[in-house]
């Protein structure tokens, strides 16, 4: 980086990921100039900024979070947090999201980062500039408005992007044969925001991932009677009154009716997808090379970096991870990237790389969709990337911790929320754990 001067970052996004970019980015004054962080909305938290609302803004623009009115968290706070700035110590392990909401804006005071958020400002596009004299011989040109009168739009130029815009507010329908038949309300969790309306009703809800289990028992709470479906193997665990499983619904008759796969049918009155989200970069210049195809994006070097264009930085796609702490091990590794302390390999070595750590996956039978989801494996990507970056890893506790909730969820979804891992010491909750496997 030496004889470029300090570089400028532009952030795409004031969620928990472009805070945490920007965090880490202010924390080298030496190095970059303040970041620049672009938000649509006027607040910071994406996700955990709750809207009552379906549907759009008064400007137009569609809701981006996909909370619901009465979540609490599904991993406790002990390692939700980031690992430098703990949630505050008189709450409960899962706390309701309005306080992750507050945690998020706790953080930015205690960062000094609201002075660099642009708020009401909607990233456009994102255009790379040849550049010699810039870092890779590249810049980047952001173009953003209002989100709604494109006239008004500013160009500026930048020397590196952190793209944190999120992955979980573009609803992801799966296509099932005749679902235009279906003649109940057809909606995707992304719209679902509380039981009552579905008071004694009639849901099939498609998807056992986080959010379908937990609407299940929130249905559950109002009388609505459940069905379950889901591709995955039968949950052995007890589930909420009312609630019983099925496999995948195969398509729709013509009289609206649901089939699934095993060939048993149901007419509901409510069929709530939870099947999960696209993501989407629509503002990335084409010429970048960024595709997704199957839940896949890709080419990534580790997830990040296209190794055509590596000045530019795409955080938080993994899933089935811990994300704040995730989102905290992939910024300092961006940090080192920039200024140099990783020196990147060239782009035939990190397009190996990526071709090779793929094909790994799909020989370990990882189908293309999943390839994304790193669950257990996100430790030692983690801990791989600070290897590289020459920083502390993540403390072990995070992972124990995160992985006895998950064995604890699998065994008792009604009642892991529970716990309170303040009071119960490491040992205690490892044991526990342990005893379920057996
Ligand atoms: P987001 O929070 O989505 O933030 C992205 C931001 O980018 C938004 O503010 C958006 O307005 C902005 N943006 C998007 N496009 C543009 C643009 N073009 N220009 C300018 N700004 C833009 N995680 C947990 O750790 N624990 C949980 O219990 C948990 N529960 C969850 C429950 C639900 C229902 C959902 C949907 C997610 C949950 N998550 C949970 C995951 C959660 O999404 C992550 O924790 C995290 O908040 C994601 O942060 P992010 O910054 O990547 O994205």
């Amino acid at each position: 980086m030496s004889g470029l001067g300090k570089l400028r970052v532009a952030v795409i996004g004031a969620g928990a990921a472009g805070l945490c970019a920007a965090r880490h980015i202010l924390a080298r004054q030496d190095l970059f100039t303040p970041p620049v962080v672009y938000e649509l909305t006027k607040y910071v938290g994406g996700t955990w900024v709750y809207e009552d609302r379906v549907g759009h803004y008064d400007n137009g623009l569609p809701i981006h979070s996909s909370m619901y009115r009465d979540l609490r968290t599904n991993i406790p706070k002990e390692v939700m947090s980031f690992p430098d700035f703990p949630f505050a110590a008189h709450l409960p392990s899962f706390v309701h999201h309005t306080e992750v909401r507050k945690y998020l804006e706790q953080y930015c005071d205690h960062f000094r980062l609201w002075d660099h958020i642009r708020f009401g400002t909607m990233v456009d596009t994102v255009n790379p500039v040849k550049e010699e004299s810039r870092w890779k011989g590249l810049a980047w040109d952001v173009t953003t408005s209002d989100g709604v009168d494109r006239s008004l739009s500013i160009k500026e130029r930048f020397d590196a992007v952190m793209v944190c815009n999120g992955h979980f507010y573009d609803p992801y329908i799966p296509a099932i044969p005749g679902l235009e038949k279906f003649k109940g309300m057809l909606m995707h969790s992304h719209d679902y925001r509380s039981a009552e309306p579905f008071e004694g009703k009639s849901v099939v809800l498609l998807g056992a991932g986080l959010s379908g289990l937990d609407i299940s028992m929130e249905l559950s709470s109002v009388n609505a009677k459940v069905i379950l479906s889901h591709g995955q193997q039968p949950l052995t665990c007890p589930l909420p009154p009312g609630v019983e499983q099925a496999p995948p619904v195969a398509r729709v008759l013509d009289d609206g009716t649901l089939e699934f796969k095993d060939g048993n049918q149901a007419m509901p009155e409510v069929f709530l997808f939870c099947t999960g989200y696209n993501f989407t970069f629509p503002f990335l210049n084409k010429e970048v090379g960024v595709q997704v195809k199957d839940h896949l994006v890709f080419p990534l070097y580790k997830f990040l970096i296209p190794p055509a264009y590596p000045s530019l930085f795409i955080v938080g796609i993994c899933r089935a991870i811990c994300p704040f702490p995730h989102f905290h091990v992939q910024s300092q590794f961006i940090m080192s990237v920039l200024e140099g302390s990783f020196p990147l390999p060239s782009r035939e070595e990190m397009e190996k790389d990526i071709e090779l750590d793929i094909a790994a996956r799909r020989a370990r039978g990882i189908a293309t969709r999943h390839i994304l989801k790193l669950d257990s494996e996100q430790w030692a990507y983690n801990d791989h990337l600070a290897q590289l970056g020459g920083f502390e890893p993540l403390p072990r506790y995070w992972s124990n911790l995160y992985e006895s909730n998950k064995v604890f969820r699998a065994r008792d979804m009604l009642n892991y929320k529970t716990h309170n891992y303040a009071v119960l010491n490491e040992t205690d909750w490892m044991v526990q754990n342990l005893q379920g496997q057996q």
